[in-house]
């Protein structure tokens, strides 16, 4: 498919396992090399220093489903992310906003 389009010069330049992106969608700017498929992408948590890794799967679903913006990046990594949220949901209950 990436093929026909012209997007790639070979089959051999995408691993197996990699997922192609949808053509239509913004290229995140955290894909490298031939920007035309996820790959799983690791990264260090800027909180704790942790080792993790985004997967292509749910680098799909990031951006296609939920429409994320492209120029997100990996930061944090998952016990992180999920502390995260709980001290914003804290913090808008503090400040009085109830949970939307
Ligand atoms: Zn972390």
């Amino acid at each position: 498919m990436l093929l026909e389009r012209g997007l790639i010069k070979n089959a051999s330049e995408i691993p197996a396992d990699a997922i192609p992106i949808d053509p239509e969608l913004t290229m995140p700017t955290h894909l490298r090399c031939p920007a035309v498929c996820y790959l799983d992408i690791e990264f260090i948590c800027t909180e704790c220093g942790r080792p993790d890794f985004w997967s292509a799967g749910s680098q799909q679903h990031y951006f296609e489903i939920s429409k994320a913006s492209p120029y997100k990046e990996p930061k944090r990594c998952y016990d992180c992310r999920q502390k995260e949220l709980a001290r914003k949901i804290q913090a808008r209950l503090d400040s009085g906003h109830t949970p939307s």
